[in-house]
């Protein structure tokens, strides 16, 4: 993968890996500037192709695809002012008038959103990577520092698609930001853009795939989530998934019981959902974007009391930023932020005000894990997938897990004061 061949000191983002891979992918570029090869990502030196486009927030309802006859919401949507037109490498043009809002993956079984991993200074927004890659002096020598590793700098990551649509993430923040400095612009669309995707049927994600995210309306105490019948013509619901909970640990059955527990109203919103499954708070030049970014999300938090946010970060490492995670903890306590470890195998940070940390476990053996042993004594919870065999139900027999729902857990969202790590290989 590209992102062996470059791992080290210096990381690549999404750009430059696409750019090792340009034969296998395209590169998108603006027709017009194609001989200037301009960049998805923008950094302080180098604008992207997002900086010549105004970007905005068009809700669910507001666009609608024709289907048999049938005229049905689509998934909200990020609109550009003008059509980007682009080719790719081999000279194949296209053209792009928006990108998707939400993500999903099919480890975590809930939406997410995310922006683009890295160092900021190749156009990421994960200002810890700098830190080492810089010489900052967050890498312990002899150690693997995490971000060289990072899952969300390889794979479908940084696919052209996936590239694009978390460009665009991370410019539609940055001029929401522009737009109302506080955040609170930037958190009521993020909450509209929630409540749609919880309350309206998604044209172009199959029923099979909206059921496994467990983000829905609470109905007859279930989370339902709506779909699309092509029979009746109109909104019809089915159940999310339910994950059970392992066994041992202050637990419930399983997620419906945790729910049940919290005892939503008929009609409230209710889920998990990842804040970034790639890239962290940086969004912006300086701490006071990346303030009012965690700001938005903290509202977005208190506005959905019965979904749980979590928020993995490595942001902790600067003293400011680390007093506005403990405040925004403070304010929403469903907003379940994990200060992120630096080192691999090193025991990770311990932070009072902050939830759980989070660190990597290494391979010792093939399917066998060592333990991450925590400052505090003990050892932390070792997430199962990837890491251990469990029994299926629906195959009857003992697999490897690779999504949260086949490993039964949900430790992440469930259970906040629980120090986690994730199997990591050398
Ligand atoms: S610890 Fe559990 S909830 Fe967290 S990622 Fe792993 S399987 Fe999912």
């Amino acid at each position: 993968m590209a992102r062996k061949k470059t791992r080290g000191k210096r990381q690549v983002v999404g750009d430059k890996m696409i750019q090792n891979r340009e034969r296998r992918f395209s590169i998108d570029v603006p027709i017009s500037e194609a001989h200037q090869t301009w960049p998805l990502a923008s950094t302080a030196k180098e604008p992207s192709i997002f900086d010549q486009v105004q970007i905005t927030y068009h809700p669910q309802e507001n666009i609608t695809y024709k289907k048999k006859g049938s005229q049905i919401p689509g998934a909200p949507h990020l609109v550009f002012d003008h059509v980007i037109h682009g080719v790719d490498t081999k000279g194949i043009p296209f053209s792009r008038k928006g990108t998707g809002f939400w993500t999903s993956t099919a480890k975590m079984g809930a939406p997410s959103f995310s922006v683009p991993s890295g160092p900021t200074y190749e156009g990421g927004t994960c200002v810890a990577a700098n830190k080492a890659a810089e010489g900052g002096g967050k890498r312990t020598p002899g150690e693997i520092y995490i971000c060289d590793r990072c899952y969300a700098l390889a794979g479908n990551y940084v696919s052209p698609n996936n590239t694009f649509c978390h460009e665009a993430h991370a410019s539609w923040v940055r001029q929401s930001l522009e737009a109302d400095p506080t955040g609170a612009l930037l958190a009521s669309s993020l909450t509209a853009a929630l409540v749609d995707f919880a309350r309206l049927p998604c044209y172009g994600l199959p029923l099979q795939e909206r059921m496994g995210l467990e983000f829905g309306v609470w109905k007859d105490r279930r989370i339902q989530v709506p779909w699309y019948n092509p029979v009746l013509d109109c909104t019809d619901w089915a159940n999310a998934i339910v994950v059970p909970l392992p066994p041992g640990k202050p637990s419930f059955g399983d997620s419906l019981d945790f729910f049940r527990a919290q005892k939503p109203r008929s009609g409230q919103i209710v889920g998990f959902f990842r804040i970034h499954d790639g890239g962290d708070l940086s969004v912006g030049p300086s701490q006071k974007h990346w303030k009012a970014y965690l700001n938005a999300w903290a509202t977005v938090a208190k506005a959905f009391p019965h979904v749980l946010f979590w928020l993995p970060t490595r942001v902790w490492i600067f003293p400011t930023m680390l007093k506005a995670l403990r405040q925004a903890a403070s304010e929403a306590p469903n907003l379940i932020i994990r200060p992120s470890g630096l080192n691999a195998f090193m025991s990770p940070p311990e932070i009072n005000g902050l939830s759980g940390s989070t660190g990597a476990v290494e391979r010792v053996a093939p399917w066998t894990f060592g333990e991450l042993p925590l400052l505090s004594g003990g050892v932390a919870y070792t997430c199962p997938v990837g890491t251990r065999f469990s029994y299926s139900d629906k195959y009857k027999k003992r697999i490897h897990p690779k999504s949260c729902q086949m490993a039964h857990c949900r430790a992440c969202w469930v259970f906040p004061d629980l120090p986690i790590a994730y199997g990591f290989k050398r």
